[in-house]
């Protein structure tokens, strides 16, 4: 899979592509990431990059033109010849569709993703209208450019793709799962059969040694070697925590009778949405 990133900070990936997880898909040649300086695809003495905003206003506006010519250099297909099951054109935007975990597994399926990074007061609209095929965000606030947000975009998918991380269920069990993987069809004794609160639930704490920090003791059912007993204990601590942090995700998780009494022993009253 190939990510290109067009930005006016190439230099901003150097760090985030040089760790971790990350570095050793790029470096396994699982992924590739290309940074593109959109000041090199300037004619003028002041490689510029922004101007002023057509009707007034605040700030500047990261040009079409850069963005159009890195883009044909690139050899990106035009939008209207484009396979969306193969390649995609993202532009960064804080007016974007919220970025998801089911849209990084869709992006993780495609060849190629093209990344345009905004900055100042956004991009000329155009992009969007003449290149893009979604504008995405990663949260209801406004941040000073695109590349934190293409970092974001990136990692969430290249952490999805065959082989990056060690174990091949890692990504299945963990916060924001799939109700199909590691959800109720996988029950016994009511209880799913991974160790995980996935499901459409946010993960369960997880504690290494010491067992006792500060005072702080670990759940002692942790160390009971009784697996069936861990594994309701995460499942319920899985509950309490999407009640407690992410009420809303419940309404759309799959829940068992047992998962439902839980929640009421908690006072949380679905239907209301809070505990
Ligand atoms: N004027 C814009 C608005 O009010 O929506 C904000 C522009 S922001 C200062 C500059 C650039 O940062 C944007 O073009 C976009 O690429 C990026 N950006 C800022 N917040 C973002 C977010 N929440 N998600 C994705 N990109 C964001």
């Amino acid at each position: 899979m190939r990510f290109d990133i067009l930005t006016i900070f190439p230099r901003f990936f150097d760090d985030i592509f040089a760790h971790g997880v990350l570095q050793r898909a790029l470096r396994n040649g699982l992924a590739e990431a290309h940074t593109h300086d959109l000041r090199h695809f300037t004619h003028d003495r002041h490689k510029t990059v922004d101007d002023r905003p057509f009707g007034g206003g605040e700030g500047m506006v990261l040009k079409a033109q850069p963005i159009l010519e890195a883009a044909a250099a690139l050899g990106i297909t035009p939008k209207a010849e484009r396979d969306p099951r193969r390649e995609t054109v993202i532009l960064l935007s804080a007016s974007g569709k919220r970025f998801t975990q089911p849209i990084a597994r869709r992006l993780s399926q495609l060849q190629r993703v093209t990344l345009i990074c905004g900055r100042y007061e956004g991009v000329d609209e155009r992009i969007s209208q003449l290149l893009c095929d979604e504008e995405l965000s990663i949260g209801d606030y406004v941040l000073t450019g695109g590349e934190l947000p293409a970092a974001i975009l990136l990692d969430a998918t290249v952490r999805l793709l065959p082989g990056v991380l060690g174990h091949e269920d890692s990504n299945k069990y963990e916060s924001f799962g799939d109700a199909d993987e590691g959800g109720l069809h996988n029950d016994t004794d009511g209880v799913p059969r991974s160790t995980h609160g996935s499901g459409g639930l946010l993960d369960y704490p997880h504690y290494t040694r010491p067992a006792d920090l500060a005072g702080v003791a670990i759940p002692p059912v942790l160390t009971g070697g009784d697996h069936l007993a861990i594994r309701r204990w995460r499942r319920e601590a899985a509950l309490e925590k999407t009640a407690r942090n992410r009420p809303e995700l419940l309404q759309k998780a799959e829940l068992s009778e047992r998962d439902r009494e839980h929640l009421a022993q908690l006072g949380f009253e679905l239907e209301k949405n809070a505990l």
